[in-house]
């Protein structure tokens, strides 16, 4: 209960509520993502088959024209010259072609007779071989494209141009490479024979299952999170939304949750309501004729709570019920070993409220009660206050005739400040009068209090009630109600209310 709201509780919850509107964005962040990372990852594996698709065309353009040459090789060059160049010119994507004979290039479609020595474990599963360049044009990467049957065989060149611009135009946003054996091409057309890099977001590595090479595509490092920013601000919006609606049903549950009926409840399990005992004494004698059970709060941070602070609220929640039956228990246990020392029966006075003459309740938590005592040593008093009278139902009458049987007496608290008929003091027969605290106050000061005072002095000796001044602070009030006729005092003037230990102990002396 936040009587005295501290720092650091308020910064507990205000970090719950931060929290609690935080998390689900962050959440909502991280499935974000994932989820884009995922978008890329379908998005390279796409273009990787894309540009895959695109190689095998330009590739099967270059496999038809050597397959047309092939049964050329062995033939002398210059009868054969002519329908290289054919293929050249009628081929797309074929820049040059050039037939082999025992593993040696003896005709080319440029040159005519030419001669160079052909390694066949220079090309990938001895088909094709990315070079970065040749004679002619040493700076543009080539493809070559080899077959061979025996000693014949035949080359047919792509230009490393359509490559590299099927790896730009495809992979526009994508990082997007070639690799054939050991080498590899960029897009920007280069040929590098270093270890193919590994593009650091969404990498799909392809091979084609005709011609062996291989094709990585990724993005470059932070993609998804501007594919984020551009794919999902509508999402953030909501994420936003999500975690201030959070955040505020968080805040409200905290709210909720250190509300004063449920920092009772907490209390009330921890035993923190505690009885405190206020002697009455006997008007003539000023011995003790039995004690006022005071209730306090025994917070762990506030310290020592009054019960006009959480009182209301207890009422307010229906809590007070257990806790008064909680109270009730503690004193019997307090008191019930203290018995010996009671001179005749001992009056212990217990407020209850409206709340408890709801049911029937009561009369078991008095039975208990009663039973922790020997009989005839304590009379339980149930003080009800004048200022929260009760309604006359079938319900309260059962009670209060049950409370009768039981032995239970009744007292009307806090007497003359509210405005309980004759009838009302019949019907709930009550047996004690307590007269307030303000009226006791005025003894000495003011006539018309005075006279309030006498009158319901002489009420309760002509209705045959037992009556009780509160607030008794100086001997005038005391000597002028005992002047009166008042059967019992009680005020600072005879003790204060006091921890179970302390009365205990001045039972004792008594
Ligand atoms: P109450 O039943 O009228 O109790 C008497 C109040 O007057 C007590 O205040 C007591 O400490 C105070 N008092 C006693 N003698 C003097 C005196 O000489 N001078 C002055 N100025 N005050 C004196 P306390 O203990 O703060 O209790 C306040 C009220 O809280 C009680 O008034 C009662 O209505 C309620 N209360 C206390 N304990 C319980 C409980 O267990 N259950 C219920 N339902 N109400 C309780
Ligand atoms: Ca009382
Ligand atoms: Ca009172």
């Amino acid at each position: 209960m936040p009587l005295n709201a501290k720092t650091h509780k308020r910064g507990k919850r205000m970090a719950v509520t931060v929290l609690s509107g935080v998390l689900p964005v962050l959440l909502g962040v991280v499935i974000l993502y994932m989820q884009a990372e995922r978008a890329l990852k379908q998005s390279t594996e796409l273009t990787a088959e894309e540009a895959i698709r695109q190689f095998e065309l330009m590739l099967d353009r270059n496999a038809q024209a050597a397959r047309e040459l092939l049964p050329l090789a062995g033939q002398n060059c210059k009868d054969v010259k002519l329908a290289l160049r054919e293929q050249v010119t009628r081929g797309p994507f074929v820049r040059a072609t050039n037939l082999v004979w025992d593993d040696s290039i003896y005709c080319s479609s440029l040159f005519g007779d030419y001669h160079e020595k052909l390694s066949a474990g220079d090309y990938s599963k001895g088909r094709l071989l990315l070079m970065k360049g040749n004679l002619v044009t040493p700076d543009t990467a080539i493809l070559v494209y080899r077959l061979g049957e025996g000693k014949q065989g035949a080359l047919s060149t792509l230009d490393g141009y359509h490559l590299s611009n099927v790896l730009r135009m495809i992979g526009r946003k994508t990082i997007l490479l070639l690799q054939v054996g050991p080498n590899w091409l960029s897009a920007d057309g280069k040929v590098h024979d270093v270890a193919l890099p590994v593009p650091p977001v969404a990498e799909s590595k392809l091979t084609s299952t005709r011609y062996g090479f291989t094709v990585a595509a990724g993005f470059p490092e932070g993609e998804t999170w501007r594919y984020m920013n551009s794919e999902y601000p509508p999402l953030f919006s909501l994420l936003i939304f999500f975690g201030v609606v959070s955040g505020a049903i968080g805040h409200v549950l905290q709210k909720r949750s250190s509300s004063p009926s449920h920092e009772m409840q907490r209390a009330l399990e921890a035993g923190e309501f505690v009885p405190y005992f206020q002697p009455v004494v006997h008007g003539d004698t000023k011995t003790w004729s039995g004690a006022e059970v005071l209730m306090r709060w025994n917070h762990p941070k506030e310290g020592l709570v009054r019960p006009d602070l959480f009182i209301p609220f207890a009422e307010h929640s229906g809590l007070i019920v257990p806790m008064t039956r909680s109270l009730m228990r503690h004193t019997a246990a307090l008191l019930a070993p203290a018995a010996a020392s009671f001179d005749g029966p001992f009056h212990i006075g217990i407020n209850i409220t409206a709340s408890h003459c709801k049911d029937l309740d009561l009369v078991e938590d008095c039975r208990e009660f009663l039973s922790a005592f020997a009989p005839g040593a304590i009379h339980l008093v149930l003080e009800l206050t004048e200022r929260e009278l009760i309604e006359p139902t079938a319900i309260t009458h059962q009670l209060f005739e049950q409370l009768r049987t039981l032995g239970v007496m009744i007292a009307i608290d806090d007497f003359g400040t509210g405005h309980s008929s004759l009838g009302y003091l019949r019907q709930f027969n009550v047996d004690f009068l307590k007269i307030d605290q303000s009226f006791v106050a005025m003894i000495g000061v003011d006539a018309l209090s005075r006279h309030i005072l006498d009158s319901i002095i002489e009420l309760s000796a002509k209705l045959d009630l037992g009556i009780v001044a509160e607030g008794v602070e100086t001997e005038e009030q005391s000597d002028y109600l005992a002047a009166h006729g008042v059967n019992f005092l009680q005020g600072y003037l005879f003790g204060r209310p006091m921890p179970g230990a302390e009365f205990i102990n001045a039972l004792r002396h008594h």
